[in-house]
Order: C-alpha cells, then sequence, then structure tokens
C-alpha cells in the first residue's frame, strides 16, 4: 500500500486495482465497507463567459433575479421538510438565504452585470472567485470554511438559472459510498440514508456545514481528502474511515478483513454508549464526574442533552456577534441566554462573556490590526477597552440568571487587575439594574477562563478572587508550547500531554483545592479519553466538551478509580517528554482506549507509517 495520495499521483486512470490509502480530515466518526458513486463535479466548473447588447442587460439581472428567488423557494421547502433530527441545523438554510440576498453577493452581481454587460453565470462566478479568495485568507477555521457555503449558494442559484433539478443525488441506486468535490449541506440533509453508507470528499473541513450535518445524520464522512474524485472510480471497492479521516481504495482481503473487525468493534462501541449515555459517569469506586457539552449556538443544546450531558460548560457566546451587521442589543442577548438556561434547566449553563477580536471580527468591534492577533486586543481585553459592550452582555447575563443555572465565566484572562474592572463594571450594571426596577440575579459564581500561562502560574493569587477555574487547554497549551492552534505545519506539536502542561494543570489545581473553588475544563483535553486518568488523578472532576464526546469520556471515567487515576498522575508528572508520556499512556491503557473508543486515538489501525493495522 501506498503511504500517501502523494505517492500515487502519478497513476494513471488504467493503472492496476492497487490498495491506496488517501488521507483526508475525520468529518463524521464511524467506518463503512461499499462500492463508490462518483457524482459530477457541480455546475460551476463549466460556466463560460458572454457579451451582452446593451438592451439584453436589463433582460439577463431579471433573470437572476428570478432565479434568486427559486433558490429561496427551494430553502423553504428545504427547512419545511427537514427531517426531525436536522431541525436544529435549519439554521444552516437559513444562513443561505441570507447569503442570496447578502449586498456583497445579491449586489455586487447585479453590479457586474450592468457594470461589464456579461451574462450572470460569469457575473456569479466572478463574484464568488473574489469572496472566496477574501474568506480563504481568515486565520480563523470556521471562518474559513464559510466559503463553502457561498460555493453552495452559487450552485443553488445556477442550478435554478438552468432549470436543473437538483438531480445529482437521484441516480444512487444502491447502497454506496459518495465520492464528490463537495456537496452542499442542502444535499447532504436530504441524502437518501438507506442509499448512502458514507462520504468522501474532495474538499472541505472539521467545521464546514456538510460535516456538521453529516454528523448530525450519523453517517460517517472524511473531508479534504483533495484527489478522491480524481482516483476513483464508479463501483470501486472503499473502505471509508470517518474517525480517522482515511479512505481505502480497492483494499485488499487482508485489510478488508482488519476493518471488518474494527467496524464491528466500532458499532458495538458506539450501541453500548447510546444504550448508557444517560447514565450518570461514575468511577468504578463511585465518584461521580461532570460531563458537560460546549455549545457555540442556542441549536447545539439539543446536541448535549442528547448525548447524556450533565449541562453546558462553555457557552462561546460570539456566535451571536458574528454573522450580523450591528451588536446585538441587552434584550436580544437576555432572549438567547434565558432560553438556553430554561432548556436545560436545573443543569447549569457557563456562559463565557465576549471572546472576540484577533481573528475572530464583528461588525461594530474594532479588530486588532496587530501581527500575532492570538496576542492581540481579544476576549476580555477588548472588552475592557469597550466597556459598554461588556455592559450589555453583563447585564442580560445577570437577568437570564432568573431563570436557571448560570455561571460567568471570563476569557482570556492573564493578571489580577483584570478583574479589578470587571468587578467596577460589573457593578455599575447592577446599579442600573436596581435603579431601573429590572429583576436580575448577580450572586451567580464568577469563574475565570485558566488560558494564559501567567493565570495559571498566578493561580494561588486567582484563587483567593473568584468561585472558578475553567481551564481552556486549547489557548493554554497554544501559548504554553508557542504553537498556534491553527497552523498544520506545526499541529504535531501541538500536545495536550506534554509535561510543561501537566505541570500547570498541577499547578492550577492544587491551588484550587487549596482555596476550595470549583475547578473544570472546558478545553478539547476535556473530551480526550487518553487524558481522563491524568485529569481525574489531578482532580479535575467537572469536564466539559464537544458534545460528540460526551458519550466516549463518559465510557472512560466508568472503566477508571481515583486511587489508580492518581497514581497515574503521579506517574506521568515524572516523565520528560510528550513522547514518553504517549508511550505510558498507550502501555497502561492501550486496552481501554481501544475498548472505549475503537479506533479512535492511538493504537486505531493507522500507526501513521499508511500501513493499516488493528
Ligand atoms: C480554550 O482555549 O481551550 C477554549 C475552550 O476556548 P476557545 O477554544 O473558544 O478559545
Ligand atoms: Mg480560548
Amino acid at each position: 500500500m501506498e503511504n500517501s495520495n502523494t505517492a500515487i499521483k502519478g497513476q494513471g486512470r488504467g493503472a492496476a486495482k492497487e490498495e491506496t490509502l488517501l488521507r483526508g480530515i475525520p468529518g463524521s466518526p464511524g467506518i463503512c465497507v461499499g462500492q463508490a458513486h462518483l457524482l459530477d463535479r457541480g455546475l460551476s466548473g463549466a460556466v463560460r463567459k458572454y457579451s451582452l447588447a446593451q438592451e439584453q442587460v436589463q433582460g439577463e439581472v431579471n433573470r437572476f433575479k428570478q432565479a434568486v428567488k427559486r433558490a429561496e423557494m427551494e430553502l423553504v421547502r428545504l427547512v419545511k421538510q427537514a427531517p426531525e433530527e436536522l431541525r436544529a441545523q435549519t439554521y444552516i438554510f437559513e444562513a443561505h438565504s441570507a447569503l442570496l440576498r447578502d449586498k456583497s453577493f445579491y449586489g455586487k452581481i447585479i453590479e457586474t452585470i450592468l457594470a461589464e454587460r456579461v451574462n450572470v453565470e460569469w457575473a456569479l462566478k466572478k463574484t464568488v472567485d473574489q469572496i472566496t479568495r477574501v474568506f480563504s485568507k481568515i486565520e480563523d477555521e470556521y471562518l474559513r470554511e464559510r466559503a463553502a457555503d457561498v460555493g453552495h449558494v452559487q450552485e443553488m442559484v445556477l442550478r435554478a438559472l438552468l432549470g436543473a433539478e437538483n438531480e445529482r443525488l437521484g441516480g444512487i441506486a444502491k447502497r454506496s459510498i459518495l465520492v464528490a468535490g463537495d456537496l452542499s449541506p442542502a444535499e447532504t440533509s436530504q441524502l437518501q440514508l438507506d442509499h448512502v453508507m458514507g462520504i468522501a470528499l474532495d474538499r472541505g473541513g472539521r467545521a464546514s456545514h456538510t460535516t456538521i450535518i453529516a454528523r448530525t445524520l450519523q453517517v460517517p464522512a472524511v473531508m479534504g481528502l483533495g484527489e478522491a474524485t480524481r482516483l476513483v472510480r464508479d463501483d470501486d471497492l472503499l473502505i471509508l474511515d470517518g474517525t480517522r479521516g482515511l479512505l481505502i481504495l480497492n483494499p485488499r482481503e487482508e485489510t478488508l478483513e482488519r476493518y471488518g473487525l474494527l467496524k464491528h468493534r466500532f458499532e458495538a462501541a458506539q450501541a453500548r454508549m447510546a444504550r448508557e449515555g444517560r447514565l450518570p459517569a461514575l468511577t468504578r469506586d463511585g465518584l461521580a464526574v461532570s460531563i458537560k457539552g460546549n455549545i457555540e449556538v442556542l441549536e447545539d443544546v439539543v446536541q448535549v442533552m442528547d448525548r447524556g450531558g450533565d449541562g453546558i460548560g462553555l457557552y462561546r457566546t460570539e456566535f451571536l456577534y458574528m454573522r450580523r451587521d450591528s451588536l446585538p442589543t441587552e434584550e436580544e442577548l437576555y432572549d438567547n441566554y434565558k432560553q438556553i438556561l430554561e432548556l436545560i434547566a436545573p443543569m447549569p449553563v457557563t456562559i463565557r462573556t465576549l471572546d472576540l477580536g484577533g481573528d475572530k471580527v464583528a461588525h461594530g468591534i474594532r479588530a486588532s490590526g496587530a501581527e500575532n492577533p492570538a496576542l492581540g486586543l481579544r476576549a476580555i481585553r477588548l472588552c475592557l477597552m469597550e466597556p459598554e459592550i461588556l455592559k450589555t452582555q453583563l447585564a442580560a447575563i445577570y437577568r437570564a440568571a432568573v431563570h436557571g443555572n448560570a455561571r460567568i465565566l471570563y476569557p482570556m484572562i492573564s493578571g489580577l487587575e483584570e478583574l479589578d474592572q470587571i468587578d467596577r463594571v460589573s457593578l455599575e450594571v447592577q446599579e442600573r439594574l436596581s435603579k431601573e426596577n429590572i429583576p436580575y440575579n448577580a450572586q451567580i459564581e464568577t469563574g475565570i477562563m485558566v488560558e494564559v500561562p501567567s493565570a495559571a502560574v498566578l493561580a494561588d493569587l486567582f484563587a483567593e478572587r473568584v468561585r472558578f477555574f475553567s481551564l481552556g487547554t486549547n489557548d493554554l497549551v497554544q501559548y504554553t508550547l508557542a504553537v498556534d492552534r491553527n497552523d498544520q505545519e506545526v499541529a504535531h506539536l501541538f500536545q495536550h500531554l506534554h509535561p510543561a502542561v501537566a505541570r500547570l494543570l498541577k499547578n492550577v489545581a492544587d491551588a484550587g483545592k487549596a482555596a476550595g473553588i470549583g475547578l473544570a475544563m472546558c478545553g478539547e483535553m476535556a473530551g480526550d479519553p487518553q487524558c481522563v486518568p491524568l485529569l481525574l488523578g489531578l482532580g479535575y472532576f467537572d469536564l466539559s466538551m464537544n458534545p460528540q464526546m460526551i458519550p466516549v469520556v463518559k465510557s472512560m471515567v466508568r472503566e477508571m478509580d481515583l486511587p489508580g487515576c492518581e497514581a497515574i498522575a503521579q506517574d506521568i508528572l515524572r516523565l520528560k517528554t510528550s513522547f514518553e508520556i504517549q508511550r505510558y499512556i498507550k502501555e497502561a491503557l492501550g486496552d481501554v482506549l481501544e475498548r472505549v473508543f475503537p479506533n479512535g486515538g492511538n493504537g486505531g489501525p493507522d500507526n501513521g507509517d499508511g500501513n493499516v493495522k488493528p
């Protein structure tokens, strides 16, 4: 077997059917084995440019307007017909609808037709190319992948222009694995699941809407394969491993056998987790661990509840500020927080104040122009510089806290003086609400994200001032190891299990325990099953994660006992490199991890050299 896509670039389509491994991005977990069904490449590839006579121009603009109306009707139909499990995701279609009428899309296309006297298809292509170029430079993965949404809207308008039905998916007669350049969220939502076992795409990433929908529908998917459509032919035999992001073309007998076993184990583990998901996460010796979910939009609450989460450990509130032209009002924020609190009550919701700035920008909020946005004017720094933004948000949180179990969490805290400033702002807000006789509850717990190394080092001082710590390991690891969390080229250096990270976690835990305050974690490390023993051993019993991982981490907790975890933590703290820690975990816990999360972490089928092993 070749060990990467690049090694097989020279192969022609008529080459012998050799086993070939393509690496992509894990989109939606699960394994499937079946024949390929190749979809056509969409309409946007074949667009040509035509010049129009002056008298044809207005007709062309009308043709575009009609097409947009038809596309809007199609989106309304999709929202209405969305299956039950996709109800929470229909905001994606609403976003597409808004994009259709956005100035930078709708207005720009009409402007191009009028100014350049060109056909609408060409004006559409030119506008979308320009928007995509701007998006592709954005560092934030979520925002970058919104470029795909523009492409999907383009396809939709093209279909409406040509009167073409959405028939790409109509020809799938037998159960197969779909291989396509891209698939729009609209198409993904309409997949006939009895015909589609898995999805392999050349484009797309972890945060694309198509990925979100595939996960919701529980269809295994691999994104960003780059050249699957070039290498795979209709009816080729494929193994798709959505957990590790692999596509194996023309697998050998042995590979098929191994994957048969892995598929069986994965499905058995899934079934067990579905059965046990709602049970509490108790260690073998009876310690109750709270397993919560991180959310970004209101709709995510359902995911947390469905997977048996014990509440919301991190509400990233910035998304309410991002996809709009003006800042949200106190009333809007209050409504949103209240809805979330009521939905999940009596379980708690930790609402994090705005973590905008740097690469996450919004209208009406000044963005840092610095070269290092992660170190720039972001999060609490930005809010303290623009206190009105913080005041509006705090007022909304205090008011919503009357309706449920809320906690406040401040991001990017690096020094105690920031807490003094926050206290002043908070007092002002409370005085105003009292004066106006507006009901509110400011007696809620306040905590800080420990995600800047200075806060971890000064944990004993911070512990005297707040009710809880929540460890943000995504940033803490980034800043401690000086590894950009968004940079693919140094992704291998981004290590949760690094000795420096372990020592900082211990320092924070010791300070938190000594002061008797709450100790939580909401960075991705909390959802990494191989980190669970270390975290429990250090005293982190309140873990919040991507909702997908809730059942997995619950299962892992059930395999643990506290004295065992404490011994593991002691051992890890003595090790000197991340390699040694990884090896130790593999030796000590490889079997448990394989049982809890087959094919998921280390010890999966691909050992990194391209040889697939069970
Ligand atoms: C973190 O930094 O670990 C965290 C949870 O916050 P975010 O990923 O939103 O920066
Ligand atoms: Mg962070």
